[in-house]
């Protein structure tokens, strides 16, 4: 919804001046999403704005919750009838977390990642962007669920290669006559590039940021992540050290943990090694993940192996927590979102 179209649509239509903050309060604060339900507004005036705007610019196809209805998975279909995906996650004491998409696929092609492997179609408006939070809110409150309380950008996509859009999005969800999160309730992940956090850092320094880090060594890295090729593991610490003295603000490295391949001893070593090589190394913070199947030839740490792992990353004192994966079985799990057509779908 475009706030400012919707401004001079109001005018146009002689609308007193009370009526836009009154839309702004039914949308951002009742969670409605759509005009027809809105009953302050006079019935007339609701079907015009029906008709010339959307509050979300989506039709939904698909809501699938999890068997333990800790984790749900929207398929919202664009205006150029294109999929995205967007997953709800419960918190703690009736609070969710919602994982933004910020683009239809991704040009990036992680091979861990599902999203990588469907390519890339496009960028995401941020209309379409917070048109996601809008979404679950108003999926929240109206099987009274509870309250959306976090955001996180580790949906399809790379918000810093969408940083136009998504620096939109941001400043709205934490506008206070908008959204009204707050900065710290926000999370963007990247796959490390650089200039984009050293964006976040100077512009929004209160947003949690976190990396995809998954390997500390640049070979094994790059044939993980080929963006690495482009950004290696010593430019990523350099825009991180800026990040750090910037912001003083913890920073989460994601790491997937694959057999093998991320999970030795030896690859500990170089995580270590890597973060022992910052001077604000407290502020780093490992998050070891999980790899959730997708088509890829990688085969998951076992829990054992995820548990030496740690363990040794805990002795030579580094701080870390296992993310534990909600949502597999809807495939609404990290690196799972495809952005595919449901395959009982047909044009
Ligand atoms: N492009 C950004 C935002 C996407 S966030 C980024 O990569 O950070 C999605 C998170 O899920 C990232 O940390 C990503 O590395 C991780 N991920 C991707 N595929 C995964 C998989 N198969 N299993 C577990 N995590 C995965
Ligand atoms: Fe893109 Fe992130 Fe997936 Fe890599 S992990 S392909 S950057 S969405």
């Amino acid at each position: 919804m475009n706030l400012s179209e919707l401004n001079y649509f109001l005018t146009d239509n002689k609308q007193p001046n009370f009526r836009l903050k009154q839309i702004i309060n039914a949308v951002y604060k009742e969670n409605y999403i759509n005009f027809n339900d809105i009953q302050v507004l006079p019935i007339d005036l609701r079907d015009k704005l029906s008709e010339n705007f959307d509050i979300i610019p989506f039709t939904i196809d698909k809501i699938l919750k999890s068997k333990d209805t800790l984790s749900y998975k929207a398929l919202l279909i664009t205006a150029d009838n294109k999929y995205i995906e967007t997953v709800l996650i419960a918190a703690k004491n009736n609070t969710w977390s919602a994982c933004v998409s910020s683009q239809i696929g991704c040009k990036l092609g992680c091979k861990f990642c599902a999203t990588g492997n469907s390519g890339f179609t496009r960028d995401l408006s941020a209309e379409e962007i917070l048109g996601q939070v809008l979404f679950w809110k108003n999926y929240l409150s109206s099987n009274k669920l509870g309250k959306l309380t976090n955001i996180v950008y580790m949906g399809m996509g790379e918000p810093f290669l969408n940083w136009n859009n998504v620096s939109i999005s941001l400043k709205k969800l934490i506008d206070p006559g908008l959204f009204d999160f707050s900065s710290r309730s926000i999370s963007v992940s990247t796959s490390g590039i650089t200039d984009g956090i050293i964006k976040l850092a100077n512009e929004f320094d209160q947003v949690n940021l976190a990396i995809s880090l998954h390997s500390a060594n640049d070979e094994t890295r790059s044939k993980l992540m080929p963006i690495n090729h482009k950004h290696n593991l010593n430019d990523l610490k350099q825009a991180l050290d800026y990040y750090t003295s910037k912001t003083n603000r913890k920073v989460f490295l994601e790491y997937i943990m694959l057999h093998k391949l991320t999970d030795t001893t030896e690859d500990a070593d170089n995580l270590i090694n890597f973060i022992n090589s910052f001077e604000k190394k407290h502020l780093l913070h490992v998050n070891l993940i999980s790899y959730n199947t997708t088509a890829s030839k990688y085969k998951a740490s076992t829990k054992d192996e995820i548990e030496k792992f740690q363990t040794y990353l805990q002795k030579n004192k580094i701080n870390t927590t296992t993310r534990k994966s909600l949502g597999n079985e809807i495939n609404g799990a990290c690196g799972q979102l495809s952005g595919n057509k449901p395959k009982d779908k047909t044009d």
